[in-house]
């Protein structure tokens, strides 16, 4: 990664690469670089040897992005840590990926950083250092890099080698306690390029990146497939905000805008939506989860992005899988997560038998290649959960291959709702429902039934709360057109819904919450 990177500076020092709409401050690769470089010295002047665990805990901001290449080219292995955590999430990340020096905010909104890391301090006994963004323990480090020899660089960076960890990635957490994929420069600087590459990036781009940087879409599909292209990575602000972040790609000219599906519902929804010019937005990327066909059409007609790509991947396999292409047409950009990317295997399997089903069959997704994790950090039965002695990475997400390599994501199988004996995908009367006048956003859910075993609950969010909607109604819109075992038996009118901080609904809570008003 350091010496993409290097190569990037040297091709492109003039162009910019990074841009902090929220702190009015921009950097070119040139000037980037050299940042990097001072807070790499800054960390080997105090003592971060090869492997040595680096941690980050802050919302997006440029600091992050230049922890995350000064750790690459010292051979430190960077752990990304959530910053919605609370100190006792914070204390089990520092103490299980072994950090020996952390980067963190001081604090954010109602976020007391520095209050939590100093409560955990003491119960982590690797944890010898730590560094709090616009701080003077942060002045001094990059003076600190500053003042040390180019040559202690030099020397590290001979040592590394492509298949060394580079960072722990925690996931999202969507299905339970979080887990810590350890991912080599290989398997994410691959990746980054191979995405860039699909979506046609040049120096010319400029992508507005609204999702946080402390997970996989931000970090590697925007940041790392930004530099490897030469692109520029614009901040529209510290956490999510669909008026800053259109206000972003206007004033910065974007060419590219990412975004879970919620996000790109909240920006489409705005009230002044109409009033922002987003005339240069070309493509980006729609992931993270299911990507309802409605929304993707409105994004491509209402925000002129004719090349958006939708990506399916997941923080194991760094992360990105299969990705539509520019050339496919509309109903497939729209409606699948496309074809695998070069070099990756993918398979559809019965999960049970293990065997591959046939096209057009639903099953377990498979995917083995340079881009799977080394593994779980410190969890080797976890890792062969996951992973198959063949080197197969089990997703644990169902999907459907057409003859031409198309995938559809069906769901998660842990979501899967079985009614009546009957297998029942929210996915699917999800994305029915979004065509629903009077829906914004719904999210569907198994909640337990003592006669048919499972009972369908929709959560629904109203485009208008002053026109509401009732049982009936959605009973009568759903008569005729979907079968009648998917017919949701309760509705659940809610406001928001409780989300991951990389944009996605927390499931399981849904269904704990459901589990309560319905029992
Ligand atoms: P955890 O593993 O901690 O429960 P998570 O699986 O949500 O959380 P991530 O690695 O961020 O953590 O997300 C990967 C998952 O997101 C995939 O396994 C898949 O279920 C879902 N996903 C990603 N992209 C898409 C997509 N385009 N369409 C449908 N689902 C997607
Ligand atoms: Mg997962």
């Amino acid at each position: 990664i350091g010496a993409n990177l290097a190569r990037t500076v040297e091709l492109f020092g003039e162009r910019e690469a990074l841009v902090d709409v929220r702190g009015g401050r921009r950097w070119t690769y040139a000037e980037f670089g050299r940042a990097v470089e001072e807070v790499a010295l800054g960390l080997l002047a105090k003592g971060v040897a090869q492997g040595d665990r680096v941690g980050i805990w802050a919302v997006n901001c440029p600091e992050w992005v230049m922890v995350q290449y000064a750790t690459a080219r010292i051979g430190a292995v960077m752990v990304n840590i959530n910053p919605a955590y609370r100190v006792h999430e914070l204390a089990y990340v520092l103490r299980q990926s072994g950090i020996s020096v952390l980067v963190s905010a001081v604090e954010y909104k109602t976020s007391d950083y520095r209050r939590m890391v100093e409560q955990v301090r003491g119960e982590c006994p690797a944890l010898r250092d730590v560094v709090y963004l616009g701080d003077p323990t942060w002045t001094g480090l990059v003076r600190l890099g500053a003042g040390t020899p180019r040559e202690r660089l030099a020397e590290r960076e001979a040592k590394l080698r492509p298949t060394d960890p580079v960072n722990i990635q925690y996931t999202s957490g969507t299905t339970g306690f979080p887990k810590g994929a350890t991912l080599t420069h290989r398997n994410i600087l691959n990746n980054a390029f191979s995405v860039g590459e699909l979506l046609g990036y040049t120096e010319e781009d400029r992508i507005a990146l609204p999702v946080p940087f402390y997970h996989c879409f931000g970090m590697v599909m925007g940041n790392l497939a930004a530099t490897s292209h030469g692109s520029c990575v614009v901040i529209p602000a510290r956490t999510f905000d669909p008026t800053a972040t259109l206000h972003a790609v206007e004033r910065e000219r974007c060419t590219s805008l990412y975004g879970v599906p919620t996000m790109f519902i909240a920006e489409l929804d705005l009230p002044d939506f109409a009033t922002y010019d987003l005339s240069t937005l070309r493509t980006g990327i729609m992931a993270g989860s299911p990507c309802p066909a409605d929304v993707m059409k409105r994004v491509v007609a209402e925000m002129h992005m004719e090349e958006v790509a939708i990506c399916y991947g997941m923080t194991e396999t760094s992360p990105v899988s299969t990705q539509t292409r520019r050339d496919d047409d509309l109903d497939r950009r729209t409606g699948t997560v496309g074809r695998v990317l070069p070099h990756i295997e993918i398979k559809v399997v019965d999960p049970d038998t293990g065997a591959t089903v046939p096209r057009g069959r639903t099953g377990e997704l498979c995917t083995r290649g340079y881009s799977v994790m080394l593994g779980y950090w410190d969890e080797p039965e976890r890792t062969a959960e996951a992973i198959d002695a063949d080197r197969w990475m089990h997703t644990g997400d169902l999907a459907v291959m057409d003859e031409d390599g198309y995938v559809r994501i069906v769901g998660r199988s842990k979501d899967m709702i079985i009614r009546g004996g009957e297998n029942v995908y929210p996915r699917e009367i999800e994305e029915f429902l979004h065509t629903h006048p009077k829906i914004a956003d719904v999210q569907v859910i198994g909640v337990p039934d003592e006669r048919m075993g499972e009972e369908i609950m929709a959560c629904v969010i109203l485009r208008d709360p002053g026109e509401p909607l009732t049982r009936d109604e959605l009973a009568r819109y759903c008569r005729g057109r979907l079968a009648h075992y998917k017919v949701p038996c309760y509705l659940r009118i809610m406001e928001t819904f409780p989300m991951t901080v990389s944009g996605k609904v927390r499931k399981v809570q849904l269904r704990e919450e459901a589990v309560a008003l319905v029992g």
